[in-house]
């Protein structure tokens, strides 16, 4: 780990945010944190609030902050879910579960929903259980935590990236800097070194980042992206772009055509210009993140349209029908069942070998069969995957068992404290990671300060 004597004093860099600014002459701070994201924001604002008079800065790379959540949720901001229970909510990330459970204890969504609310920041729930500001307006969120910011005294600099981190041998003082950290202004070859005693590391996905976290001893596991969408090339599926069902099931296969170790996923699921989309989709492609990047995002893939319907109880249900004889005239391709879209029913009737002017009575028991998988079990094959404008977040991050989760320091560098999605840590879409980002931004800006 390199070890830099205690930096020459240097100016503060430019404060956009502050509403006191910190005494001229300082680049001591009590903390500094990398990344004016949710969790970055988040921390600064708890410390500054626990800790009046501390000297917290916000370093930026981009030139405004809180860039993720502006755009978030189709510019509506998923800011949480409306699951408040700990061992439940765990069960909605597919890396980190085992480490938020305990986080979950101290700060979850009800948590969120008060802070807000005590900031005046009214959020609703929809249906499905995620949460928005009630003016559907990202805006609401970014202004809240600016506003909150600057009346906590928290300093921000935009368009300042922290280049280099150095660890700082120095007697065990109280206010004694513990890290130098090494900063350029956007546009400037002129670099600036700023002291503290914490750091905190709210870098997001950001790989330059967490370049200088390996080369401070942390262990980096490689980011993948996480909720994507399906390119799937599938005569099926052409021509049925905007079509959905309420509840599939999805189920990742090997090569071979067995089923994977991925745990299926439900929910609905939406047929796009491209191949699938929709929660059942962005789920599958959660859990199998890292299985599908090993395969270059090429897999098969199991579709039961009908789920939980079994392929066995699909084959009774088209058994009872065709033997019922007020149904022996019908053709199968024109009268939808279970509820189908009915151009998607008619291209699974075609595509299980029942022509188009088939009769009920002359359908075949094999063909009957062939239905019943091709609704409960139809295999498609992933070409790549696509983009999903609402949510996207990368899989990946520092390893989870190098970190205390009580305080988010590291348990190797004294001062070191994480937040967001810098950690290995990502959830479904939906608010939870959102939610991340203000439950370890929470407990890390709680233990920064003094810690
Ligand atoms: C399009 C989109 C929509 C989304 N919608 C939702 C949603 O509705 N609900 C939900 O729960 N999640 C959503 N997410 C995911 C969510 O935005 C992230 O999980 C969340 O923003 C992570 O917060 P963070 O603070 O950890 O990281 P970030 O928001 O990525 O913030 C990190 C910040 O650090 C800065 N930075 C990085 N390195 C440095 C450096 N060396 N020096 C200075 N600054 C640095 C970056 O510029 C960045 O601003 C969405 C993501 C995307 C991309």
């Amino acid at each position: 780990m390199p070890k830099k004597s205690t930096p020459a004093a240097l100016p503060p860099p430019s404060s956009g945010l502050s509403a006191k600014p910190p005494e001229s002459g300082g680049t001591y701070y009590d903390a500094i944190i990398l990344g004016g994201g949710a969790a970055g924001f988040f921390a600064a604002i708890r410390a500054a609030e626990e800790n009046p008079g501390a000297r917290i800065l916000i370093l930026e790379k981009a030139r405004r902050p809180l860039g993720k959540v502006l755009i978030s949720g189709g510019g509506r901001c998923n800011v949480t879910h409306a699951c408040f229970d700990a061992a439940q909510l765990v069960g909605y990330y597919p890396r980190g579960a085992a480490a938020l459970r305990g986080a979950f204890s101290r700060f979850q969504p009800a948590d969120t929903v008060r802070w807000f609310e005590s900031r005046g920041v009214k959020l609703k729930t929809e249906e499905d259980g995620r949460m928005f500001p009630v003016t559907d307006n990202a805006l609401t969120i970014t202004h809240c935590l600016e506003n909150a910011a600057r009346e906590a005294g928290v300093t921000l600099s935009t368009q300042v990236t922290a280049l280099k981190v150095d660890t700082v041998s120095t007697p065990d003082a109280e206010r004694a800097p513990r890290f130098a950290v090494v900063v350029r202004k956007a546009a400037s070859t002129l670099t600036e070194e700023l002291a503290t005693r914490s750091l905190l590391f709210a870098t997001g996905g950001d790989s330059a980042s967490q370049a200088l976290l390996a080369g401070l001893g942390h262990t980096i596991e490689h980011g993948v992206p996480s909720l994507f969408t399906f390119n799937i090339r599938d005569p099926r599926l052409e021509g049925l772009a905007g079509l959905s069902v309420p509840q599939a099931e999805l189920r990742l296969l090997e090569a071979d055509g067995e089923k994977s170790a991925i745990a299926p996923q439900r929910g609905p699921l939406l047929i796009t210009h491209w191949g699938l989309s929709g929660p059942a989709a962005l789920r599958t492609s959660a859990w199998g993140a890292r299985w599908l990047h090993e395969r270059n995002y090429r897999a098969g893939l199991s579709v039961n349209w009908l789920s939980p319907l079994t392929t066995e109880k699909a084959l009774e249900n088209l058994q009872n029908i065709r033997n019922n004889p007020t149904n022996s005239r019908k053709k199968p391709t024109a009268h939808p069942l279970f509820d189908l879209p009915a151009r998607l029913w008619a291209r699974l009737v075609l595509a299980a070998g029942i022509a188009e002017n088939t009769n009920w009575a002359d359908v075949s028991k094999a063909a009957i069969r062939a239905l019943a998988e091709e609704l409960t079990a139809g295999q498609y094959q992933i070409s790549g995957k696509g983009q999903f404008k609402e949510e996207f977040v990368t899989c990946g991050g520092v390893r989870l068992d190098e970190v205390d989760f009580k305080t988010m320091q590291s348990k190797k560098i004294p001062g070191l404290f994480f937040a967001g999605e810098v950690l290995d840590i990502d959830g479904l879409t939906g608010g939870f990671n959102f939610q991340n980002a203000w439950t370890t931004g929470w407990l890390a800006g709680s233990a920064l300060v003094g810690g």
